[in-house]
């Protein structure tokens, strides 16, 4: 698995002066956008957690880039302009963990590059291309097993010709360090070593096929450094317009989907799905699901304050669990009920045979507080049960206030964030939530499969000596073979977890601030033409989530849901039906990887069949 990158950006750009007196190369910008930030881009999408630029002139381009990326490191080379660029790979060296992708900042290639890397049987790998003709080639020469032996831009001192550098390259900590060390010894010799220098020199003194370093061809690969005027030329008019195509043709059609989940996911969480297959019980494998627990917890909680538990599952596993497990016997459980998720907790609550009571309310108007907390005490109950985000609805419980409530009166608080949880910033110590349940197929944006129960510390370890009402859904048990052995007790479904782990990243990078604020600005699009309209909400504005909004159905005989549902479909939008008895409506969810713009072509769809039907 490779988690980190490394982009050398030290250097001053010299042959671009009139560009990058005042700037680092990587900052100029192709089809918009600097083509480092394309870079970027690419590298979290292939799958990497935390990108480190190595910097220099105008390192500040790349601090602000970093404030806008939290996963970028900065490790700064003070003396940029006496060395090459081995010491600003060398200034990143400490940085890096295990195996990683390297790369030159001055770069736009097509993304094809990093997955053939990361595919690689081999440890050290260096991407080559077939000629460019750019004018400024390095050339690659390597041994008759196709391991890197001399590189260099006079292709008269090779004795044969297997490649073009083109500057993206896989490397164990390994091979970096020794090339470091190879750095350290040069130095007095040659202080302005470029790294494919030390690259050369450790893979041909390496005496063993495991430390050197592999070339791996792309006969036809789209990429183009930047080096001069001309190289701009040829990257902007030529190279950049092949890369969007190729890219293009590899994505995956678009369905948006505006059902309350599974949530339309990126490309590069579907992509991600697609690995080697590896048994479950590899080590690597367990650090996947164990980076995936830690990560999760980081968004629920303060660090070192939640233990995540993975289940292989839907989000009613995850509150099965919940129900099934973190209530002891002789316990007294309020239930809330105003939805279908609400009703879902009591009817697993009589299935397990707990005392409980239900206190319903209305789907659409707010929960009265007062009421719920006069209950609680008069009932002498030990156990509070909610939904925060009734999906049936798009109802927004106020959560934090009632378990806040709970806590100061002793009582243990079991919440179903399901479609909630990412979008909503939640702190269970801050929020009094002692166990959450969500799902990886909502608003983190991953695919269907994984489910898990966020618990307080505390709060887990009290599960310990519960009864074990079931077998497959146990809490402590899960937690506590995970916790020996790294691994799930059952098999859990792997692909899924890798995509979820690849919606981690995506989420870490929007943040959850971000997300709901995306969130908003879709729903904002659909009420405005919902009011527009003349439709109506079924939940006051003020108590609407912003997630799931319920409209209710139009009176004309002539409306049809399935008639704009398939509509809709042809549109490649995916509506749903409303879950409450007592109204007609649907719903349109904005959850899941969708842009106001998408939202605002729905809109579009929407009003288009309303005036057909009148
Ligand atoms: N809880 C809530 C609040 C939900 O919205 C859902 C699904 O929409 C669930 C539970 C059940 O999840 P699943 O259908 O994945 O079992
Ligand atoms: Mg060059
Ligand atoms: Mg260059």
């Amino acid at each position: 698995m490779i988690r980190q990158a490394v982009i050398m950006a030290g250097g001053l750009g010299s042959r671009l002066k009139g560009r990058t007196e005042a700037m680092p190369k990587g900052f100029i910008e192709i089809g918009g956008k600097a083509i480092v930030e394309w870079s970027v881009q690419k590298l979290f999408a292939a799958g990497v957690e935390e990108i480190i630029i190595g910097t220099g002139h105008c390192s500040e381009w790349y601090e602000r880039l970093a404030e806008k990326y939290q996963c970028i490191k900065l490790a700064r080379n003070d003396r940029y302009a006496e060395t090459g660029s081995m010491g600003t790979l060398a200034c990143c060296a400490p940085l890096v963990h295990g195996d990683f992708l390297l790369l030159e900042s001055d770069l736009i290639y097509d993304s094809i590059g990093l997955s053939v890397l990361v595919n690689s049987v081999e440890t050290n790998v260096i991407l080559a291309s077939g000629p460019t003709k750019s004018g400024d080639e390095v050339y690659l020469q390597t041994d008759d097993n196709g391991y890197l032996v001399r590189h260099s831009k006079n292709s008269s001192t090779l004795t044969r010709i297997d490649g073009e550098l083109v500057g993206i390259t896989k490397l164990a900590k390994k091979t970096l360090d020794s090339m470091v060390a190879y750095c350290l010894d040069h130095q007095k010799d040659q202080p302005k070593m470029e790294y494919e220098t030390a690259m050369s020199a450790v893979s041909s003194a390496s005496p063993d096929a495991a430390s050197k370093i592999h070339v791996e061809k792309i006969e036809h690969y789209a990429w183009r450094e930047i080096d001069d005027e001309s190289h701009l030329e040829m990257a902007s008019s030529t190279v950049y317009p092949l890369i969007v195509e190729n890219e293009k043709v590899r994505s995956v059609r678009r369905e948006v989907l505006l059902n309350p989940g599974p949530a339309t996911t990126t490309d590069s969480v579907k992509m991600a799905q697609v690995c080697a297959d590896i048994c479950p019980r590899e080590k690597e494998f367990g650090q996947v699901m164990e980076w995936v627990a830690s990560e999760l917890s980081l968004m629920a909680g303060a660090p070192g304050r939640i233990e995540t538990v993975l289940f292989g599952g839907s989000g009613t596993a995850a509150d099965e669990v919940m129900i099934s497990s973190c209530i002891p016997d002789g316990a007294k459980l309020l239930i809330v009920d105003n939805g279908a998720y609400g009703a879902r907790f009591a009817k697993i609550a009589s299935v397990y045979k707990l005392d409980f009571e239900v206190h319903s309310s209305s789907g659409y108007l707010p929960l009265d507080v007062a009421a719920v907390q006069k209950k609680l005490i008069d009932g002498a109950f030990t156990h509070f049960a909610i939904v925060y985000h009734e999906t049936t609805t798009g109802l927004l419980n106020p959560v934090p206030e009632l378990c806040r409530f709970c806590h100061a009166h002793g009582i243990t608080t079991i919440v179903d964030a399901v479609s909630a949880f990412a979008a909503i910033t939640i702190d269970m110590d801050r929020d009094c939530i002692d166990f959450m349940a969500s799902t990886s197929n909502k608003n983190i944006q991953g695919m269907a499969g994984v489910a898990f129960v966020f618990c307080r510390k505390e709060a887990l370890e009290k599960t310990r000596l519960y009864p074990m009402r079931n077998y497959y859904l146990n809490l402590w048990d899960q937690y506590e073979y995970f916790r020996k052995t790294k691994q799930t007790r059952f098999t859990p479904p792997v692909q899924a977890l890798y995509a979820l782990r690849q919606a981690i990243i995506e989420t870490k990078i929007e943040t959850i601030e971000g997300r709901y604020e995306r969130y908003t600005a879709c729903w904002k699009e659909l009420v405005q033409t919902v009011k527009k309209l003349g439709l109506e909400m079924l939940v006051p504005e003020a108590h609407q989530s912003h997630l799931i909004t319920a409209i209710v159905e139009p009176s004309t005989p002539s409306y049809s849901f399935d008639a704009l549902h398939d509509l809709a479909r042809k549109h490649q939008f995916t509506i749903y039906p409303g879950k409450l008895s007592d109204a007609n409506t649907f719903r349109i969810a904005n959850i899941g990887d969708i842009k106001p713009a998408e939202m605002k072509r729905f809109c579009g769809v929407l009003e288009q069949y309303l005036h057909s039907i009148r």
